[in-house]
């Protein structure tokens, strides 16, 4: 992938703009300044290398060159969208799942920021907004795909087992395809952010729904529950072990199966 490959494929989408880079420290820092300086809806930033990636609370995520996707789009709201805005990560998620679906892979997501591929972390989300007073002015929403078996971190490193698109299909889309995939996705879903049909989705694509999962939430006592489905603004649904319904919130959360 390059500049100019890159424009190629995504010559037919009406991208606000893009900028490319060989290497950069994190994708989404470069989308929130250009997002606070003006760009357009639409707008993208991709990196074939990320030095700094960031999952949530600042943990690491891991880009090496030539092998995985780190790309970051800028959304304005538009009216319409302005009420489900804590929906925009589950625009991210079946966005990447049904790129990864066009591909011939089975993706579940892992409430609220991570694509599986056979339980195996391939993709992650991680959403930032800009703020003007208290509207949010614009999103960030930035994607880190592992594309090339290359692009896994070793296992040790890692909490949560990884995966890549070329494990699982047996070899590596060109990434340049699979950008075009997730922003044709991500046109498709972001029409439809206000409806019914779009939580439906969603829920039919959530990793554990029906099975016994556990939830950390930063130092608070785990919550043991099944996995039950979503709420209108997208929080989890638990039923706990007295089959009492739990509302699970964005934040500092963990989404495990149960020990
Ligand atoms: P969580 O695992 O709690 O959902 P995040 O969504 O914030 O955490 O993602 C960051 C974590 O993902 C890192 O702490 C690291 O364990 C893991 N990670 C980093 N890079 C990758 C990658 N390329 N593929 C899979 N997992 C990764």
């Amino acid at each position: 992938m390059n500049e100019s490959s890159l424009k190629k494929s995504l010559s037919k989408l009406k991208l606000g703009g893009m900028r490319y880079f060989d290497s950069i420290g994190s994708t989404n820092d470069e989308a929130l300044a250009w997002a606070a300086s003006g760009a357009k809806d639409f707008s993208l930033v991709v990196a074939d290398e990320q030095t700094q990636g960031r999952g949530r609370l600042d943990r690491k995520w891991f880009t090496p060159k030539g092998s995985a996707i780190a790309m970051s789009l800028i959304l304005r709201p538009s009216a319409p969208m302005r009420p489900h805005l804590s929906r925009t990560v589950g625009l991210a998620a079946l966005s990447l799942a049904d790129a990864c679906q066009t591909l011939g892979l089975s993706p579940k997501i892992k409430w609220p920021n991570d694509i599986l591929l056979n339980g195996r972390k391939a993709a992650g989300i991680l959403v930032e907004t800009v703020w003007s007073g208290v509207e949010a002015d614009s999103l960030v929403i930035g994607m880190g795909i592992n594309v090339s078996a290359s692009s896994v971190p070793p296992a040790e490193s890692l909490k949560f087992p990884a995966t890549s698109i070329e494990e699982m299909l047996g070899y590596a889309p060109k990434r340049e395809e699979v950008i075009q995939l997730v922003l044709n996705a991500c046109l498709h879903w972001r029409e439809q952010m206000g409806t019914d049909l779009f939580i439906q989705a969603w829920e039919e694509k959530l990793a554990f729904r029906g099975e016994a999962v556990q939830i950390q939430a930063g130092d608070e006592e785990t919550t043991h529950g099944r996995l039950d489905g979503l709420e209108a603004d997208g929080s989890l649904r638990l039923r706990d072990l007295q089959d009492h319904s739990v509302t699970v919130r964005f934040g500092d959360v963990s989404l495990r199966p149960a020990a």
